[in-house]
Formats: structure tokens, C-alpha cells, sequence
């Protein structure tokens, strides 16, 4: 087990912030958080890439001859891959977190999906800043990056719409890692202790330590 990696809570430390996807305000907020984010993505990479709105070009399809084919190879296979893409996406983005969370730390992982987030954590361990910060952080900084390369590569095709959409979702879906990091970075300069299961993360600090520090 790495030094900064507890099984029980080293004396001395007091709760200090819980974040819970299972508390329906803050599941909701989070919800809306990650819709805002998912639009403000796509239109960022739409007008990076292709200088325009090229969503609509979904919806623009020239019905004249020969349109069965076309309409299955330019509309049905990419809604298929969007369908099929974004729940390949949430099952990667969670082992990303198991797999951070495995190397660093070699525990005992969970994994699960509620009505408000997909999740993996390490419920039986107090990790410290830079391990948690690695486990959060890991999915949004790998998977933007692939999903950059993969945006340029695809292009304005159909199916670069259905990537551009998918990595608009994953981005608004990495709302509660990044609130998380923001966390970390911010709240806890002087560092902290996370416990992490998943949906519920609990941050605590050193008696006599401000939080803002
Ligand atoms: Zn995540």
C-alpha cells in the first residue's frame, strides 16, 4: 500500500467535506451541472474543428435516389455508433478509476450504477491528495485527450458528429471528478485524507488545520 493510503482514519483527522451523488439535491445540481457542460463542450469542439454547427447536418438528409443506403451508412450506423459509444465510454471511464485507484493503492475495488452516476471507488481506505487527485482526475485527462486526436482524425462525417457528441457527454459527465479535483486543488492546499466508495467521498483534515488553507 502506498504511504499516503490509510485503512483506518490516522488520529488526529476530523470529517470535514462530504460530497454525495446520493443526496438528491446535490445528485440533481450535478445533473443539470453536467447537462450545461456537455452543451458548452460540443459547441466549443464543433466551432474548434469545423468553424460551425455541424449537429444540424444530422437532421439535413437529401431523401432523392438511393437515399436507403445512404440514410442507413450516413444516419442509422452513426446513431448506432453514438448508442453503442456512450456506454462503452462509461464502462471505460470507470475502469479508468479502478484501475488508478488499483495501481496506486492495490485494494479491494466497487463498482456500480445509480439514477445519478456510474462509479468505482475504494471503500475501505482513507487516500491522501495526490492519489485521490490521480483517481479523479485520470478518466477526464485520458479520455479528452483520445477524444481530441480522435475528433481530428473523424472529421465533419456523421460519424464525427456521433465522437463530437459522445465526447461532449463525457466531458459533462466528468462534472463531480472535476468539482472533486477542484476540491482538492482549492479547498485542500495543505492536504487532506479522501475516503472515496464510489458515490460518496469524505474529506478530512488535520484537527486545527483550516480547510482553506
Ligand atoms: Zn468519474
Amino acid at each position: 500500500m502506498k504511504t499516503d493510503c490509510y485503512k483506518e482514519l490516522p488520529s488526529g483527522y476530523r470529517e470535514d467535506k462530504v460530497v454525495d451523488a446520493k443526496n438528491v439535491r446535490f445528485g440533481v445540481i450535478m445533473n443539470v451541472v453536467a447537462l450545461v457542460v456537455t452543451v458548452a463542450t460540443y459547441l466549443l469542439v464543433d466551432l474548434v474543428f469545423a468553424g460551425r454547427l455541424t449537429i444540424s447536418d444530422l437532421f439535413r438528409f437529401d431523401f432523392s435516389e438511393g437515399a436507403g443506403s445512404r440514410y442507413v451508412a450516413e444516419v442509422l450506423l452513426p446513431l448506432v455508433v453514438l448508442a453503442v459509444g456512450m456506454i462503452v465510454c462509461i464502462v471505460l471511464h470507470e475502469l479508468v478509476h479502478g484501475a488508478a485507484y488499483k495501481i496506486l493503492t492495490k485494494e479491494k475495488l466497487t463498482f456500480g450504477l445509480t439514477w445519478s452516476a456510474a462509479y468505482c471507488g475504494v471503500p475501505n481506505l482513507f487516500v491522501g491528495k495526490k492519489t485521490a487527485l490521480i483517481a479523479v482526475l485520470s478518466p477526464f485527462v485520458l479520455f479528452t485527450t483520445l477524444f481530441v486526436v480522435l475528433v481530428a482524425c473523424v472529421g465533419n462525417t456523421p460519424y464525427g458528429i456521433a465522437v463530437k457528441l459522445i465526447f461532449a457527454v463525457h466531458t459533462g459527465g466528468c462534472a463531480g471528478d472535476l468539482y472533486d479535483a477542484a476540491l482538492l486543488l482549492f479547498r485542500y492546499r495543505k492536504g487532506c485524507l479522501m475516503n472515496d466508495d464510489g458515490l460518496r467521498q469524505v474529506f478530512f483534515v488535520q484537527d486545527g488545520q483550516e480547510a482553506r488553507g
